[in-house]
């Protein structure tokens, strides 16, 4: 039998599949990247992360010349939107940035094949190119990497006009009059945030009694005043059941708890209520690999899946859905495909929530420690007694540490306000590296910094905050 003709086939080039590329290649790896967008980068740079960051951004940056920064002493007249302008603008930052994956490949040496693959054999894939033609590719290895697509609700069809995706509605053409949302998890309330801020009245229709499942509830409950105010309104302990798209959309909501049904009209429905993992038509169970009850691909540590020699990494593996988590991933899987070893600690993997304020959490929340039935201690930290965020006028919000009673180790950071993204680093090295509380408050922090509050509220957890 010949020789394959690669070390390494990677389906999907999102921030898994071109991570574990790169990587692959800087271990000396001969290593193919198949993707069937002709865009590198997957949701994430196209569809996700990166657009919906862009439109955050410009959005804040339009409120704030609306409502705040007379306040600096700065007249600004005339504040207008122009909507094509703000959507230029991000899809110049996501063309740009998918080119610098493309330059990243070529650098590594990567072949890239732009088409749709299936898996025929371990170690065979064939790929159906864009231009028509069809390749058959052989490999040592192969990794999936074919990340996730929006969970559906039966009753609510996307046609991504009127009831749309995250991706519609990254897209829309005119600013709707009336939004709802349906879920309030990290995308429904980032891209409620970008439309309520550009104008639309959002309502966001959320299932359970709380906003943000699986973060601290303190936190959420203290984000859903703060949303609240910027007008956003919320119908929480409500399922939707269906939708008729006539001119508008009309919902038909029920109470959790029963009772009679209501309808909802809005100019434009955004359904977020998940993503669930991708493997469609790459031919799964013709070679055995294996996924569980909700379709996630089944690996080991090794991110091997029951297949010898083929792989999985990101969105379409269990864990938390996160571009990374995909991106630790793949280099770690490039790693022990070479050889070496490696891990991945999906607790220490952070959640950032980028509304304004920002939501950012790493480790237990109080809930799970609670139910574990580990003692802690508490130190918390308002953003309002801090004096960078007074300088800014961004007071909103709290650092939250959680320690161990005893050891005093530093066991989960919860972060609501601003920067939050950003400050919760700070923490996650303090979860890898096992520090304690009183690592942190005696750690210098630069004055005036928003990264004091974290300080503090370190100090706090042995009752010695300075600044409060
Ligand atoms: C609106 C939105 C905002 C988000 N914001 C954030 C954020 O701020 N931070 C964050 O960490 N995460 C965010 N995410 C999640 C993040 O985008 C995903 O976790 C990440 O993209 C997963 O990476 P991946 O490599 O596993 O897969 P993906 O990025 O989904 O890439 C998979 C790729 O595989 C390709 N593919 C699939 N099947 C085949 C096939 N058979 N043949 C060839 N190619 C195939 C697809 O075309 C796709 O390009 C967001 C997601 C959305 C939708």
């Amino acid at each position: 039998m010949s020789e394959p003709e690669y070390d390494l086939v990677v389906i999907g080039a999102g921030p898994g599949g071109y991570v574990a590329g790169i990587r692959a290649a800087q271990l000396g790896l001969k290593t193919a990247c198949i993707d069937k967008r002709a865009e590198l980068g997957g949701v994430c740079l196209n569809v996700g992360c990166i657009p919906s960051k862009v439109l955050l951004d410009s959005s804040e940056r339009y409120e704030e010349a609306r409502t705040k920064i007379a306040e600096h002493g700065i007249r600004v007249t005339g504040v207008g939107l122009d909507l094509s302008v703000m959507m230029a603008r991000k899809e110049k930052v996501v063309s740009d940035l998918t080119k610098g994956i493309e330059f990243l490949l070529k650098k590594n040496k990567i072949d890239r094949i732009v088409g749709t693959a299936v898996i025929s054999a371990p170690g065979e894939v064939v790929v159906s190119l864009n231009d028509g033609t069809v390749t058959n590719l052989t490999t040592r290895n192969l990794l999936i990497a074919t990340g996730s697509e929006p969970t559906p609700l039966a009753g609510v069809e996307i046609d991504e006009k009127r009831i749309v995706s995250s991706t519609g509605a990254l897209s829309l053409e005119s600013v709707p009059e009336k939004l709802i949302v349906i879920g309030a998890g990290a995308i429904g309330l980032e891209l409620g945030s970008v439309w309520s801020r550009l104008g639309s009245n959002v309502t966001v229709v959320e299932y359970l009694d709380h906003i943000l499942p699986g973060m601290d509830r303190e936190i959420c409950r203290q984000a859903l005043r703060i949303f609240k105010r910027q007008g956003i309104e919320f119908q929480l302990s409500q399922k939707v059941t269906s939708a008729t798209v006539g001119e508008g959309v009309c919902l038909s909501v029920e109470s959790v708890a029963g009772g009679e049904a209501e309808e909802l009209a809005a100019d434009v429905v955004l359904l977020a209520i998940g993503r669930r993992p991708y493997t469609e038509g790459l031919g799964l169970e013709d070679v055995g690999v294996t996924v569980d009850e909700r379709g996630f691909i089944e690996v080991d540590r090794r991110f091997e899946t029951r297949v010898p020699g083929i792989y999985a990494i990101g969105d379409c593996i269990p864990g938390p859905m996160l571009a990374h988590k995909a991106e630790d991933e793949g280099s770690i899987c490039a790693e022990i495909l070479a050889g070496q070893s490696g891990h991945i600690d999906y607790d220490r993997v952070p959640g950032v929530v980028y509304t304004w304020p920002e939501i950012a959490s790493v480790g237990k929340t109080e809930e799970a420690l609670k139910e574990q039935g580990v003692s802690y201690k508490v130190g918390k930290f308002p953003f309002s007694a801090n004096s960078r965020a007074r300088a800014t006028g961004d007071t909103d919000g709290l650092v939250k540490i959680l320690a161990d009673a005893e050891t005093d180790r530093v066991l989960g950071v919860h972060i609501l306000g601003p920067l939050a993204g950003d400050l919760i680093s700070e923490a996650v090295i303090a979860l890898e590296f096992g520090v304690s509380a009183e690592d942190i408050a005696r750690t210098s922090h630069a004055h005036p910094s928003m990264g004091e509050a974290m300080r503090e509220a370190a100090l706090a957890v042995s009752g010695r905050a300075l600044h409060i």
